[in-house]
């Protein structure tokens, strides 16, 4: 068995082996919000942002973006389990500003396997072959940090299916520091009427 696979399930036993009162803990989070933020293995929203079980939602990609898969699971945490307040939390030093739509696709084109970046940008090792398919996807990658985050909560706050009355904040999480920074314009685009 692999080495990751034996240490995450000795982790859920000892986790399990404790688990107390979270077996009575209610479906609808408790305190009736949701975070969208990227899948970056840096970032602990229970930790940032002081979630215990049954607290929030929390919706991860890469990026962070407000994809319509992410809207999908937004949409589902107000209208069947009560959320009232969300957040859209993107990062310093984000892989997504690393690569366009045009350089994933051409590295898919040369092979499926993992590819490496330096100084020169990225480059393909693999023994292919690879596919066409990256070509037909949007990756949602973004260069301007404080404008993705501007721009996906304008997208939610415009969505047909969100109502007027969800406030939605837009920060940046610092890699750095692991502080919130506010993203002004986004906070005032997200804002509830
Ligand atoms: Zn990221």
């Amino acid at each position: 068995m692999s080495t990751v696979l034996n240490e995450v399930l000795a982790a859920n036993t000892a986790y399990a082996s404790d688990f107390g009162d979270k077996a009575k803990l209610p479906l609808p989070p408790g305190r009736r919000f949701a975070i969208l933020t990227c899948m970056d293995a840096r970032l602990d929203p229970a930790k940032y942002a002081g979630l215990a079980e049954g607290d929030a939602h929390v919706i991860r990609n890469a990026g962070g973006r407000a994809s319509d898969d992410a809207i999908r699971s937004l949409v589902i945490s107000y209208k069947l389990l009560g959320t009232r307040e969300w957040f859209v939390i993107h990062h310093t030093d984000c892989g997504m500003q690393l690569f366009t739509d045009d350089v994933i696709a051409g590295l898919l084109d040369k092979s499926l396997e993992t590819a490496s970046i330096d100084a020169q940008g990225w480059h393909d090792h693999g023994q292919g072959p690879g596919s066409v398919h990256g070509h037909f996807v949007k990756w949602l990658t973004f260069d301007d940090l404080a404008g993705s985050v501007a721009a996906d909560v304008a997208r939610i706050r415009s969505h047909p299916l969100v109502p007027h009355s969800i406030p939605i904040y837009g920060y940046i999480y610092d890699v750095r520091s692991g502080r919130l920074q506010e993203v002004d314009e986004a906070t005032r685009l997200g804002r509830a009427d």
